[in-house]
């Protein structure tokens, strides 16, 4: 039936979570409670670096659930349903005292910015939560930065301006997450006392390629911030080329696979006493070239043959289309 809906000619795998959606999100829900209560829940520690020195300014704080029977999970998968069940308050405010008792522990020049989602900012204790985070763990406040992003402001203007003077006032700085990807105006950032735009990774992906409006973009998020008087720090920068083009548009940090995947506390300890220089390591380009062809192929899997189409191929792997819910890591056999 899921292939009928999705049209004429089409070949669906089976799959348990076709009519099961609603009954894992609830499992979840219930997994997630135990999860902060029995310590499943974890910090990694992606490094942020600045461009011009390559030194290693701080760290983004990226929740991981590891969970009993799935392994690790995603937070896209788990932080809507953090959000939708009111689990998000208290699984932020454990991410806010954890990072803070965790920076604790390393260098005074070294930051830690943690993501707070909009449920969180509209929640008038905040400002309570984060001093007690800090005092608990004896940090200056200027080394914790808070990522916002835009769609704090889609609600409650009045709500969003005490917010944000209360937190100015806690000392904390401010980050824009995700600048650009969001349905906001721009009239906030009159207001708005951000420290730091962190431009988007879907407008560094791609931005090398030839004929990509991307590095226009980026160029011009980076003259608004520098005349806002505002950092800018380029996300998911994963190859060297990237790398070369925000640097040359003059983002003033750098955060990607590129220098450093997320981290464990303890890996992240460890990277620090090797020193704060970070060293940029990776592929050149993003990828192999492509050869776009439109040839009709018959795919082999289980002694089942389905059709499909090649789009293109490269010396890595290849574009197929025509089959829908195919399980990861499901080998098929092309008859060409
Ligand atoms: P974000 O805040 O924009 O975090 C950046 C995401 O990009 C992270 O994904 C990070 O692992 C990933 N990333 C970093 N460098 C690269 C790269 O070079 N290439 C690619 N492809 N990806 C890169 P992650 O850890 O899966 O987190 C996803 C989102 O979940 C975060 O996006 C953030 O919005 C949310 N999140 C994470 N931790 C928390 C949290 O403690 N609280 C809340 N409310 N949200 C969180
Ligand atoms: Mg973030
Ligand atoms: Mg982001």
């Amino acid at each position: 039936y899921a292939a009928k809906d999705g049209g004429r000619g089409r070949h669906y795998f089976y799959a348990a979570d076709l009519h099961s959606d609603a009954e894992e999100r609830r499992q979840l829900e219930q997994d997630l409670r135990d999860a902060l209560t029995q310590g499943g829940l974890e910090l990694h520690y992606q490094p942020v670096i600045h461009t011009v020195t390559e030194r290693i300014t701080g760290f983004e704080a990226l929740l991981r659930w590891n969970h009993p029977t799935r392994g690790m999970l995603s937070p896209n998968k788990f932080i809507p349903i953090a959000e939708d069940s009111g689990l998000i308050a208290p699984i932020g405010e454990w991410a806010l005292r954890t990072a803070c008792s965790d920076l604790a522990h390393w260098p005074e020049s070294v930051r830690v910015a943690v993501n707070v989602s909009p449920l969180q900012f509209a929640n008038p204790a905040l400002p309570a939560i984060i001093t007690n985070a800090l005092a608990a763990a004896q940090i200056n406040p200027g080394r914790l930065e808070l990522e916002i992003t835009e769609s704090v402001f889609l609600t409650d203007d009045e709500g969003s301006d005490a917010m944000f003077t209360a937190l100015k006032r806690v000392g904390v700085r401010l980050s824009l997450d995700d600048f650009g990807t969001g349905y906001s105006a721009l009239g906030y950032l009159k207001k708005a006392p951000f420290d730091k735009i962190k431009i988007d990774q879907s407008f560094v992906r791609g931005a090398t390629i030839a004929g990509s409006k991307n590095g226009a973009i980026i160029a011009s998020i980076v003259s608004l911030a520098e005349a806002l008087g505002m950092e800018t720090t380029a996300e998911g920068v994963e190859t060297l080329d990237e790398l070369d083009l925000v640097r040359m548009l003059g983002c003033s940090h750098v955060q990607g696979f590129i220098y450093e995947k997320p981290l464990t506390f303890a890996d992240a300890s460890r990277r620090l006493e090797t020193g704060l220089t970070a060293i940029a390591m990776g592929p050149r380009a993003a990828r192999a070239v492509r050869h776009t062809m439109l040839r009709k192929v018959v795919l082999e899997n289980g002694g089942q043959h389905y059709h499909g189409t090649i789009r293109n191929v490269s010396a890595t792997g290849a574009m197929i289309e025509g089959l829908w819910n195919v399980p990861p890591g499901t080998i098929f056999t092309i008859l060409l």
